[in-house]
């Protein structure tokens, strides 16, 4: 298997030229084999000592400024994610990390012909809406969650993580040469790259994309995507040329599990609201109306404030369930792990009646 590459020349030059003599590097869980490497390449290229900020990181919405800034660190260098819309109050140099894995797109091709399809029927079935009755029509055009779907064309949306977004591009002639017409999103100010989606953050769909293609590998990314967009998805992955689909009997699942814990809090009177404390994870003002909710509704809401949300963290609590605000992938990723329901804010909704399920899921997006 090939390896990264980190770009460490930038941070180097930058040391150099601030003569700073502490720097703290903050680098994924992926990689964090490789970083007893990258503090001896820098210490070797510098006058600086280097301290890795060795707690879990998932993303850039963890950055570890304030410890950091309390030990007397002058800069940090944050790897393998980038820069966030979040103000970190130092100064950062975010390092780009990338993986040249290039495989093949011949074994998606018939994957993506498929969806296309599946696009085209919706978009078309989407035309002849007003020859039908409303109950036909909520009938046919159900995406993958259950909504209605605003599609207006059947283009590719092509979509990668973080370490593979430099070949983005050369993909996109590659699919287009293919036949497809490629569309590569760019989201909002929470994205820093065309093409970038994150677990929390899908911006970038629009409604002439009427199916995906992921540039990566794990579910991670396209269990968010299709929960957010409800639209088809295939998947390349760059470390071993392998192609597949996120399957509808996969996403079902998670809708299954959702539905049957918001159906186990109908009379859950006492709930922890969980609020995050990494800088990117911080919805404080969500927390609250969480909370009046609450209230409006006759329950009881108590207010968590966590670095690191864990079940030994907070099952002991005497709440019937949990309602999470930080990272919304602890609550559809990890719910099993937790002795009592984990629901996002949607979900909470849905118990109070203020949401309605049948009008399909709404991921819980951080914008
Ligand atoms: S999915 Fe969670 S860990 Fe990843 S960037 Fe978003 S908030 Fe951070």
């Amino acid at each position: 298997m090939k390896r990264h590459e980190f770009e460490l020349d930038d941070l180097i030059q930058r040391i150099k030229e601030n003569d700073n003599r502490l720097v703290a590097l903050q680098v994924p869980e992926g990689l964090k084999m490789q970083a007893l490497e990258m503090m001896d390449a820098i210490e070797e290229e510098t006058t600086a000592r280097i301290i890795l900020a060795a707690d879990p990181c998932y993303g850039a919405c963890d950055l570890v400024h304030d410890k950091m800034q309390r030990m007397g660190v002058e800069l940090v260098a944050h790897m393998g994610h980038s820069q966030m819309n979040i103000d970190s109050g130092m100064p950062t140099e975010f390092i780009n990390v990338t993986y040249d894995g290039d495989p093949a797109i011949d074994p998606v091709l018939p994957i993506l012909s498929r969806h296309r399809e599946i696009a085209e029927r919706r978009l078309s079935e989407g035309s002849s809406e007003g020859e039908m009755s409303e109950e036909e029509a909520q009938e046919r055009f159900m995406d993958a969650v259950g909504r209605m779907i605003p599609l207006k064309g059947a283009k590719l949306g092509l979509v990668g993580s973080i370490q593979h977004l430099h070949l983005i591009f050369d993909y996109k002639e590659r699919l287009e040469s293919a036949g497809f017409e490629v569309e590569v999103p760019v989201g909002g100010a929470r994205l820093s790259f065309p093409g970038q989606v994150l677990g929390c953050n899908y911006s970038g769909d629009k409604d002439d994309i009427g199916h995906y293609l992921f540039l990566g590998s794990g579910d991670f990314h396209p269990i968010g995507l299709v929960l957010h967009t409800g639209k088809p998805l295939a998947m390349l992955d760059p470390y071993t040329g392998g192609a597949e689909e996120m399957s509808l009997e996969r996403i079902e699942g998670i809708l299954r599990q959702r539905f049957g814990l918001i159906m186990s809090c109908d009379e859950a009177k006492t709930f922890g609201i969980l609020i995050g404390e990494k800088p990117g994870q911080m919805r404080r003002n969500l927390a609250l109306r969480m909370k009046r909710k609450l209230e409006k509704h006759g329950r009881k809401g108590y207010l968590l404030a966590l670095e690191h949300v864990g079940p030994e963290l907070i099952d002991f609590y005497p709440v019937d369930a949990f309602v999470n605000t930080a990272c919304p992938r602890i609550a559809i990723d990890d719910s099993i792990r937790y002795a009592k329901p984990l629901l996002t804010p949607f979900e909470l909704e849905v118990v109070l009646g203020d949401k309605e399920w049948e009008s399909g899921y709404k991921f819980d997006e951080i914008p």
